[in-house]
């Protein structure tokens, strides 16, 4: 064989392999895919992918507006009434998880087919910070076709349907059929519930769908999202987690959420607000009545003391809300010479900061003037700026003297 005939038949085999090499590629990446997603040269997968874009735009326009109460989302339009209904706002699922979710990298990975009238699109979202292409979340959001063109649905309203369900009160608790669900933790909690909406003055609760599920991952793959970046906080760790913000009263909670009542305390504040905003201090309500990340008032305020003791340099009448890394690494109240706001400064996660600290005010208050005076400073303290004239005016704590007041109580309490 000469020369050249060699060259051409190499060249012949290398692309031979090259072409066999592509097409495992392809058969790899399609046998990733569900075998129901759409060709994406079909007109529905388009109809569909053109109605998402329209409905993230209109998410866009609505964002900018979120603030004043008066105005009307066009993105409502986007769902199926029933969602309008169950949900109050049916974005709020996805929203809580991620906003504003169309302000980031998206890669459209397709249309699902469920059958004639039901379709999934799935869609990923990229971040650039703090390292580059760092996936945020895969959302699966479900799609009726209606005489009306498709309206959006959410994935949990579908996955419900196979839920068991409990009723105790005004309470029905939803879990998968492998959680272990607690009654008798259930049925105190309630009891508890109960006491404390009596004293804090609230006659009759509108129904609560209570959510309980194993942990984060199957929270939100019932939820529609999967592989969510907000859930674990290490490997190794896993968070519990609750929130009382996935729709109109609806509470979703982690592991052994049934005996904890810190989620239904917001919902209950939301019923007597009449639409008003609370400051930063309802957190310390709900905690210090209703628990936080599963643990007692007594074990919080125990590890805020010992972080508080081995960092005197923090002074509480300049922040009562946030800690800060300094360029040293050390903590400050100070947010100018911050380089990390640092919202959970203790070595774990089940603290927040400043959470234990209004719950610390909340117990000074509790303890001078009963729920009487803890419901003044939620309801006449507007906004977290205003919380130390709050402090004067019910507590009689100048602002020069929270600092001291607060280490000195925690001191002597705890
Ligand atoms: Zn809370």
């Amino acid at each position: 064989m000469n020369n050249k005939k060699f060259c051409t038949l190499l060249a012949l085999l290398l692309i031979a392999s090259g072409m066999k090499m592509q097409a495992q590629e392809f058969h790899r990446r399609a046998s990733l895919r569900d075998p129901l997603f759409l060709d994406t040269t079909s007109g529905v997968f388009h109809e569909i992918y053109d109605f998402w874009q329209q409905y993230e735009y209109a998410q866009f326009l609505d964002y900018g507006q979120m603030s004043d109460p008066q105005y009307k989302p066009t993105n409502y339009d986007f769902w199926a009434d029933s969602e309008i209904e169950d949900y109050g706002d049916p974005n709020s699922i996805i929203q809580c998880n991620l906003l504003p979710f169309y302000s980031y990298e998206e890669y459209f990975m397709g249309v699902i087919k469920r059958n004639d009238t039901l379709y999934e699109l799935q869609t990923a979202f990229f971040d650039d910070f703090p390292s580059p292409k760092q996936l945020l979340g895969i959302f699966t959001i479900p799609l009726v076709r209606t005489t009306d063109g498709f309206k959006l649905v959410n994935k949990l309203t579908i996955n419900k349907r196979s839920f068991c369900k409990k009723q105790i009160g005004w309470i029905t608790y939803y879990y998968p059929s492998t959680y272990h669900f607690d009654e008798q933790a259930a049925n105190t909690a309630v009891l508890r519930l109960s006491a404390f909406a009596e004293e804090f003055g609230v006659d009759g609760m509108e129904p609560v769908e209570y959510y309980l599920f194993e942990n984060k991952t199957e929270m939100f793959h019932y939820f529609g999202i999967d592989g969510s970046c907000y859930d674990f906080y290490t490997a190794e760790t896993v968070v519990p987690y609750g929130n009382s913000k996935i729709g109109k009263n609806k509470i979703c909670y982690t592991k052994g959420g049934e005996s904890k009542i810190h989620e239904f305390i917001h919902l209950m504040l939301k019923s007597v607000s009449n639409g008003q905003r609370f400051s930063w201090f309802e957190e310390g309500v709900c905690c210090y009545f209703g628990e936080h990340v599963l643990q007692t008032k007594e074990w919080h305020f125990d590890k805020l003391k010992v972080f508080l003791n081995d960092n005197p340099q923090i002074d509480l009448s300049v922040d009562l809300i946030e800690a800060y890394v300094d360029a040293d690494g050390r903590f400050t109240h100070d947010s100018t010479q911050s380089v990390i706001k640092y919202k959970r400064p203790y070595s774990d996660v089940y603290s927040n900061y400043g959470y234990d600290i209004q719950m610390v005010i909340c117990e000074m208050l509790y303890k001078k003037g009963g729920m009487d005076l803890v419901k003044r400073m939620l309801f006449e303290t507007p906004n977290d700026k205003a919380l130390y004239d709050s402090l004067e005016q019910l507590l009689g704590i100048k602002r020069e003297q929270v600092n001291q007041v607060i280490k000195g109580y925690l001191e002597e309490t705890y």
